[in-house]
């Protein structure tokens, strides 16, 4: 599908150095709208939608966030911890927001799948379906954030 200028201008902002380091494609060469298009069909397919996972990850996040003493056990399964990092960073979509620049550890223990993901992922996911380009460092799989959330 062809890319529209406003794609192309949110796309450019993802590449490294711009508003982070490692950017938010890693070598995922395809357009922003194919990317985003085939995770949701992933997502149709798990019967999962973003705003379930959202809320999932937002709950987790704020377990561990309330939490000083290191990672903590929730719901009998799931290890939580919260790492604090100064600063904010802005989500490259239009109408950006800034988000707190922490990073979640989760882990699946009946499963043993470990995650790790960071306030703007959660937002990303919400609010663009955006789940981060093949490849790069924050990349979130749907079909794994479904088997390891619930
Ligand atoms: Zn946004």
């Amino acid at each position: 599908m062809k890319q529209t200028p406003e794609e192309k201008k949110i796309q450019d902002k993802m590449a490294p150095g711009i508003l982070s380091l490692k950017g938010f494609l890693g070598n995922d060469n395809r357009h922003l709208h194919d990317i985003i298009l085939e995770d949701k069909k992933v997502l149709e397919k798990l019967g999962k939608t973003r705003e379930e996972i959202a809320e999932r990850m937002s709950f987790f996040t704020n377990q561990a966030f309330e939490n000083y003493d290191g990672c903590m056990i929730v719901e009998n399964k799931f290890e939580v911890e919260y790492f604090s990092v100064r600063g904010r960073v802005i989500c490259p979509f239009p109408a950006p927001g800034s988000y707190q620049k922490g990073r979640i550890n989760f882990k699946n223990l009946e499963k043993d799948i470990s995650l790790s993901w960071t306030p703007l992922n959660i937002h990303m996911i919400k609010a663009h379906g955006f789940f981060e380009g093949i490849g790069s460092a924050n990349r979130l799989e749907p079909e794994i954030l479904v088997k390891a959330l619930f």
